[in-house]
Formats: structure tokens, sequence, C-alpha cells
């Protein structure tokens, strides 16, 4: 099933993914706080995710890993 990686202590919490994402399927976590401060990206539903790379394309950190299977 096509999922994507989030890696939680990469991510800035730019939020770029999240409107990225044509499924709307990425937020920045209401709970989680990475090392540095920021509420990392996470996916919501991943059995609606495509695999259509939009946003590990925009990650300016490439933060977002994307498997097609
Ligand atoms: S690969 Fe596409 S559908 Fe899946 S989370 Fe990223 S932008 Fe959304
Ligand atoms: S675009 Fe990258 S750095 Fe920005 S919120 Fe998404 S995963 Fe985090």
């Amino acid at each position: 099933m096509p999922h994507v990686e989030i890696c939680a202590e990469t991510c800035k919490g730019c939020a770029l993914c999240v409107r990225a994402c044509p499924k709307k399927i990425l937020r920045l976590s209401p709970t989680v706080l990475n090392q540095k401060g920021y509420s990392p990206s996470e996916c919501t539903d991943p059995s609606a995710c495509t695999a259509c790379r939009s946003c590990a394309l925009t990650c300016p950190d490439v933060a977002i890993t994307v498997y097609k299977d």
C-alpha cells in the first residue's frame, strides 16, 4: 500500500507538504513536538495516499519518503 514516512526530527513544521497534498491527509501534529520544538507533519489517513510524491517534492528539508507499496 502506498504510504509516506516523515522524519519527525528533520521536520521544521513549515506545513508546505500539508498544502501540497491533493488528498488532504497531512497535518502538523497537534500532540507531538520534536527536539527542535516544532510540530512535525503526520499522515492522518495512510490508506488514502496515492504515492503522488507532491509532499516529498515540496519539502525543503527532504523529511518525507514516499513508498509506492
Ligand atoms: S504522496 Fe501524495 S497523496 Fe501521499 S501524502 Fe504525499 S502528497 Fe499526499
Ligand atoms: S514540508 Fe517538510 S519540513 Fe515542512 S512540514 Fe512538511 S515534512 Fe515538515
